[in-house]
């Protein structure tokens, strides 16, 4: 901001000064510097008219009678007029020729008497105040013995037209720029600073009008530019949280709708069952003892739903206290699946169990929860097995970072279409609603998210009428 007017008015200057003084040199034909023109003018206005001083000078000694030549002396005239200047011839003290009256009027009384003063070919008398002028005289006498002086004036309020124009134009060049320079800084601060501000202003309206889709984009790479940067990243982040705020709420409606409906069920027969009692419509010990039985099947549900549902909400709302612990992966399910076989011979299911990974792994997880996740799956294979032998496959394979295990069952299988979303909660697939067995939907949900928590995964395969197959992983110490 300060170089490029300094140098742009530097330049100029030079230019016209160059430009002017060479048009000085070839007007009035004389060599002189531009230092002599710049630091004295009135030099130039007194060497304009030394060619034709030179030349009076000659004639007053050669021919003095010219100077009451009319013609001669117009000419003279018309010849200075061009620098600014006129002649005056006196003839004992009386003017007899004056090219310019009322200018020879100023200082008509100041010029020098008859033999005071002669001038230099570059010198001259400096008269007047506010009218300033300079003056050339020359004595001499006329062939008829008269006394006869010669003055050459020139006018100094007069600047040599060329100076002028130096200063007109520097000063031109010079509000032209700073005119330019204030332009370039305007629309430097406009395009680095007043637009992406606008932007970031009309962005903070449509966040306030609760719009949230518009991205902003940093155009420059400087502070502006971060802030911009920053703002859109704010702006993502705040979508997220209202996106998920909503998704939230959404959930919340469903979750709310699921549960009144799952524990609706149960509570119609309950009130059913209670009112045959009370109307006496179980009339024989045997009806009324099915009555109680089946009231207290059906509060068993409830309580179930209830305990499922508790155990959701904790492990969502993620205030399960876990207490991750470092385990022996293979001392962990040996001991696990002892208790399965003992529990399982009930339900006349065999278990497989093998286990290809080191004696020595270590894993990091929450003995309980993984005992949760585990029975889960176990019990779902139980529920869903329709073969009279039910066989449960696990399998423990190393996957070097992680374990994966495999618990398969030859049950019911799951169709194609309800696989994606078996760990959605209360999903249950047709099969299992239409059955009798009992279930919220939620076990599986439950324990993806409890896999999810320990840094593993949790997927699915299975074949309808063949049997399924969950399987996870875990992360090694
Ligand atoms: P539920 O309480 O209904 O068992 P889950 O979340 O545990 O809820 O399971 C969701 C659904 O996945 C079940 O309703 C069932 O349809 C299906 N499912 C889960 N495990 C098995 C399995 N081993 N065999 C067949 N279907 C299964």
């Amino acid at each position: 901001m300060i170089v490029f007017p300094v140098m742009l008015i530097t330049i100029a200057s030079c230019s016209i000064v160059y430009f002017q003084m060479n048009s000085i040199q070839q007007s009035y034909d004389m060599e002189t510097s531009t230092y002599q023109v710049l630091s004295n003018p009135i030099q130039i206005l007194n060497r304009i008219t030394r060619g034709v001083y030179n030349e009076i000078k000659l004639t007053t000694l050669k021919e003095p009678n010219l100077f009451e030549n009319d013609n001669y002396i117009k000419a003279l005239d018309e010849e200075l007029k061009g620098k600014f200047s006129f002649v005056t011839v006196r003839k004992n003290k009386e003017f007899v020729y004056t090219g310019n009256a009322k200018e020879l009027g100023l200082i008509r009384n100041s010029l020098p008497l008859f033999g005071v003063y002669n001038t230099d070919v570059d010198g001259g008398i400096y008269l007047g105040g506010k009218n300033p002028f300079l003056v050339k005289s020359q004595d001499f006498y006329f062939d008829d013995g008269g006394e006869g002086t010669i003055f050459v004036i020139t006018n100094l309020n007069n600047l040599v037209p060329q100076i002028k124009t130096v200063a007109i134009q520097s000063l031109s060049v010079f509000v032209f720029t700073i005119i330019l320079t204030a332009f370039v800084l305007m629309l430097w601060l406009y395009r680095g600073m007043l637009k992406p501000l606008n932007i970031l202003r009309v962005a903070t309206n449509q966040i306030k009008e609760g719009d949230l889709n518009h991205s902003v984009k940093a155009i420059a790479n400087d502070e502006i530019g971060q802030l911009c940067e920053d703002f859109e990243e704010m702006r993502i982040r705040l979508k997220k949280l209202i996106d998920d705020r909503l998704q939230y709420e959404e959930d919340i409606k469903e979750l709310v709708s699921n549960i009144s409906h799952d524990l609706k069920t149960p509570l119609t027969a309950i009130k059913g069952y209670a009112e045959g009692l009370i109307d006496g419509v179980a009339d024989t010990p045997e009806k009324q003892e099915k009555y109680l039985k089946t009231i207290f099947m059906k509060a068993n549900d409830m309580s179930y739903l209830v305990d499922e549902l508790s155990v959701f909400v904790r492990i969502d709302c993620e205030t399960v206290p876990y207490s991750f612990k470092q385990i022996s992966l293979k001392d962990y399910f040996d001991d696990c699946i002892e208790e399965l076989e003992i529990e399982l011979e009930v339900h006349n299911v065999e278990i497989h169990y093998k286990n290809e990974t080191d004696k020595s792994i270590q894993i990091i997880a929450d003995p309980e929860q993984l005992k949760r996740v585990i029975n889960n799956i176990v019990s779902n294979s139980v529920k869903y097995m329709d073969k009279n032998k039910g066989i449960i496959n696990i399998y423990i394979s190393d996957l070097i970072d992680y374990v994966q295990i495999d618990i398969k069952d030859n049950g019911i299988g799951i169709s194609k279409k309800d696989t994606p979303y078996i760990f959605d909660r209360f999903y249950r697939a047709d099969a299992s609603r239409s059955s009798k067995k009992g279930g919220s939907g939620l076990g599986l949900s439950i324990v993806k998210k409890i896999i999810e928590d320990h840094s593993g995964s949790m997927w699915v395969s299975s074949e309808e009428g063949e049997g399924t197959t969950i399987s996870f992983t875990l992360k090694k110490k």
